[in-house]
């Protein structure tokens, strides 16, 4: 029986921490302000803004929210960002992703000024990461370690197997282990025999997108088993990558979907956030 990680409790626990940092900075007359940008009417995204603006309220964060018609034009949008870039109550712009089709969202991505850019997507962040001196670190990778950390998990010398090579998950995931000193494979759709290699893994991280794409043969015994996935069922309720029923009498520990990764991704965001606000005021 596997060790259920809880992501909810986990972050319950540094929101609390954040809210107590954030109650500091007020004294301070410091409020950090975070803007989210959302394009069109993806009811999805409607939900994750609508989550994203009531944890900011809860960590006592300013939030202003910009929800765009779906024909808004790139250069009003970008427009929008640069008025946020030189706003000093905001120190986080996100632009809620996907963008309609008409927008190119590279394009987006790097207007986003790199001191802003709480979701850690632009070139100067990314290769920040990569070289292992950043600022902020992307939101759901972040999370999956602040899981470990907190779940007591060292990756120091762990075989890690990472599921899924996108930019905004499996890579930046397989930097963060990497400089978690953990020994590093990356997988992914051309990936040959792929079973054998997730085997191997003492730390499985799946962000594939395939619902319960991990079944248990393709888990070491023992193993820790992270599981990023959000897809959504026929019936409408949420499910991982993993197959949680197979595979959790094989792990050491697991995390549940939903209740694991997922409400980590909006606390990192307010975690980088307020780590913005501290360095605009020159506070390490
Ligand atoms: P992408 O679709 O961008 O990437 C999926 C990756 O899985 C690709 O690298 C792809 O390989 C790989 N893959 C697909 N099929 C296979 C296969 N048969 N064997 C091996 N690898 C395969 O997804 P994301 O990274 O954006 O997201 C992954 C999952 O995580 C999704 O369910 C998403 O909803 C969820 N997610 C959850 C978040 C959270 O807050 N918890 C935040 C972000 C995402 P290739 O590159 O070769 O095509």
């Amino acid at each position: 029986m596997a060790k259920i990680i809880n992501g909810k409790e986990i972050s319950e626990k540094i929101r609390l921490r954040i809210a107590e940092e954030v109650k500091e900075l007020a004294a301070k007359d410091i409020v950090p302000g975070l803007a989210v940008i959302l394009v069109g009417e993806d009811p999805a995204s409607q939900v994750y803004v609508r989550n994203k603006k009531r944890a900011c309220e809860q960590a006592g964060i300013y939030s202003e929210s910009y929800e765009l018609p779906g024909d808004t034009s790139q250069e009003e949008l970008l427009k929008l960002i640069d008025k946020l870039n030189n706003d000093p109550k905001i120190n986080g712009i996100l632009a809620q992703l996907p963008l309609p089709g008409h927008i190119d969202e590279e394009t987006v991505i790097n207007h986003i000024s790199p001191e802003k850019d709480v979701d850690a997507f632009h070139p100067i962040n990314v290769g920040k990461i990569m070289i292992g001196n950043y600022d902020f670190l992307p939101c759901t990778p972040a999370g999956v370690m602040a899981l470990l950390e907190e779940s007591g998990i060292d990756c120091a010398g762990k075989e890690c197997v990472v599921v899924g090579r996108s930019n905004i998950v499996g890579k930046p995931q397989a930097m963060l282990l990497l400089h978690s000193h953990g020994t590093v494979t990356i997988c992914h759709s051309r990936t040959k025999n792929l079973a054998e290699v997730t085997r191997r893994a003492d730390i499985l991280i799946a962000a594939v997108g395939k619902p319960d794409f991990i079944t248990a043969d393709m888990v070491k015994p023992g193993a820790v088993v992270i599981d990023v996935g959000i897809n959504r069922k026929e019936d409408g309720k949420l499910t991982g990558d993993v197959n949680f029923a197979s595979v959790e009498p094989v792990a050491s520990y697991i995390t549940p979907v939903p209740g694991g990764v997922g409400p980590m991704t909006i606390t990192m965001l307010l975690q980088n956030t307020l780590k913005s606000a501290k360095k605009a005021k020159g506070i390490s």
